[in-house]
């Protein structure tokens, strides 16, 4: 049959509300979940009807309601938790070097996902653990559902430690204690990366203005641990960006590297 054939309107109907009730793809914390069941389990995947995969279905439930993602009944079931671990299966050289293939249709996320994770056990449980404790709010009280930032590429960890990073680099109190450790300790607010200094360049209008960037990853915190004011950077706005700006945050030290290289370019 041709693929051009035109479809009938009530036909198209159709497809639009299959469409619109599709279940949203797997989000990146959703994947390090599963991957995480996944490694657990890895000689033998439990069932569909376990009790492990029971619970992550019930897990993703809540992060997608944290998420303001559209949940019902078909929404992270034990049948779809169990496809995904299936789709894991294909990425696994144990089990592909059975001659096994598992399941073959997958995303290109899981891939990233695999590649980031499954060689990295202690991260992988590490991140997990804080995806799980973000969702039960043990972590914090931080507002998860928020916009996600134009400019803000979501970190490796997921969703929940991007928005976590976010908000804690913008706690109002912190703010002004790092500023003011700066201003004690140099006498004035300069960018960690570049040395960029809003006040030098615009004079009284740059007064206090830098942004702060948290440099410890969040997933690493325990909960209840309070960000410490030594874990913040000051950096300009533009190098501040440039951290975001790939899905592997940059360091401070990665851009200043990227500082010289150009500077060297340029002479
Ligand atoms: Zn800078
Ligand atoms: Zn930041």
């Amino acid at each position: 049959m041709s693929k051009n054939v035109e479809v009938d309107l009530p036909m198209q109907a159709v497809i639009l509300d299959r469409k619109a009730r599709r279940n949203p793809s797997w989000s990146r914390d959703e994947l390090i979940l599963a991957l995480d069941l996944y490694m657990r389990h890895r000689a033998s995947l439990p069932g569909k009807d376990s009790p492990e995969v029971t619970e992550l279905s019930k897990v993703l439930n809540q992060l997608g309601a944290a998420l303001f993602q559209r949940t019902d009944t078909s929404y992270r079931n034990t049948n779809g938790v169990y496809m995904k671990l299936m789709n894991f299966r294909r990425l696994d050289p144990d089990y592909v070097a059975e001659g096994k293939k598992g399941l073959t249709r997958g995303n290109q996320d899981e891939e990233c996902v695999w590649a980031q994770f499954a060689s990295d056990p202690v991260r992988l449980v590490a991140v997990a653990r804080f995806i799980r404790l973000g969702i039960s709010k043990d972590l914090s009280n931080v507002d998860l559902a928020g916009p996600d930032e134009p400019g803000i590429e979501e970190a490796e960890e997921g969703k929940v430690a991007t928005r976590m990073h976010r908000y804690r680099e913008r706690d109002r109190r912190l703010v002004v204690e790092a500023k003011a450790q700066a201003m004690k300790r140099y006498g004035r607010l300069a960018c960690a990366a570049c040395g960029f200094d809003f006040s030098k360049q615009y004079g009284v209008l740059g007064t206090n203005i830098i942004d702060v960037h948290h440099a410890k990853p969040v997933h690493t915190m325990l909960p209840g641990e309070k960000t410490n004011v030594a874990d913040l950077v000051l950096l300009c706005s533009n190098c501040h960006r440039i951290v975001h700006s790939k899905r592997t945050w940059l360091s401070v030290e990665d851009v200043k590297s990227a500082l010289a290289i150009s500077n060297l370019d340029g002479t």
